[in-house]
């Protein structure tokens, strides 16, 4: 019996499930593995029988956590899907200001019919089995997610900075170039793309675990730089917690 998958949103762009589709075109092998009973953006059935749930977006008001609870509930698996629903993404910039300001900003004279609170990442409201990192997720790496969590294997998303990846790639460091770039704490597996065409990195895959802050630090320093503006830059994907970087 193929096992069964389902695919479920909360706020979002919606950008990693449309990911997700382009990557099944282009493996019809994993699309035949396994049975999609739930995916909003792709079939309209609406099974509630499922094994495997993959959830993008973050949690943004109370209703919110109702429902990621049932999915929980009924999942043997549960996998964040993309940075939104990993460490809160772009939604959580909303954070950094009054909650009440945000609201009027957004909806004006209608802002008490929406009861929105700061967003939060899946994890901050239910245990999450596994993740997939990066705004939107990398549709090669949803792959081997997948087919791992199939298997009952941990899934290979790496857990060092995206420095290593720049490095074997030859590029030339931003910030001897005067740029500058979370690579030294952001978690490595896109292939460095935004420093290999000259943007720096905004940490859309999150932090690493156990960041080396020293390193870190002594890299500011050489270039002029201070632990503020380091945060300034996190605000992009990591606003839900800039507490990682020791501040
Ligand atoms: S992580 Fe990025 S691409 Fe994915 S849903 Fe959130 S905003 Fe969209
Ligand atoms: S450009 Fe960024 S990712 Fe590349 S080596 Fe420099 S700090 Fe690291
Ligand atoms: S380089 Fe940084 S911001 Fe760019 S895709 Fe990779 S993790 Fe995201």
């Amino acid at each position: 019996m193929k096992p069964k998958v389902a695919f479920f949103d909360f706020t979002s762009c919606e950008g990693c499930q449309l990911t997700v589709v382009d990557s099944l075109q282009t493996h019809l092998d994993l699309l035949n593995a396994v049975e999609i009973v739930q995916f909003r953006e792709a079939i309209s059935e609406r099974g509630e029988d499922y094994a495997v749930a993959f959830v993008e977006g973050s949690i943004t008001r109370a209703a919110d956590e109702e429902r990621l609870k049932q999915i929980r509930a009924q999942a043997a698996v549960l996998v964040a899907l993309g940075a939104c629903a990993h460490i809160g993404g772009v939604n959580a910039i909303k954070n950094l200001a009054p909650m009440d300001d945000v609201r009027k900003y957004v909806y004006s004279d209608k802002a008490e019919w929406y009861a929105t609170y700061a967003a939060r990442p899946l994890s901050a409201v239910v245990k999450v089995d596994a993740f997939i990192p990066g705004c939107p997720i990398d549709r090669e790496e949803f792959i081997r997610v997948v087919k791992a969590v199939l298997l009952g294997k941990k899934p290979p998303i790496p857990d060092y900075p995206m420095c290593v990846e720049c490095k074997l790639k030859e590029n030339v460091c931003l910030f001897h170039k005067g740029g500058f770039c979370l690579g030294p704490v952001t978690r490595a597996g896109c292939g460095a793309i935004c420093p290999t065409y000259g943007d720096g990195c905004e940490g859309c895959r999150g932090v690493i675990p156990n960041p080396n802050l020293n390193s870190m630090k002594g890299v500011l320093d050489e270039h002029g730089l201070t632990a503020d503006q380091i945060l300034a830059r996190m605000t992009m994907f990591c606003a839900y917690d800039p507490g990682q970087l020791g501040k």
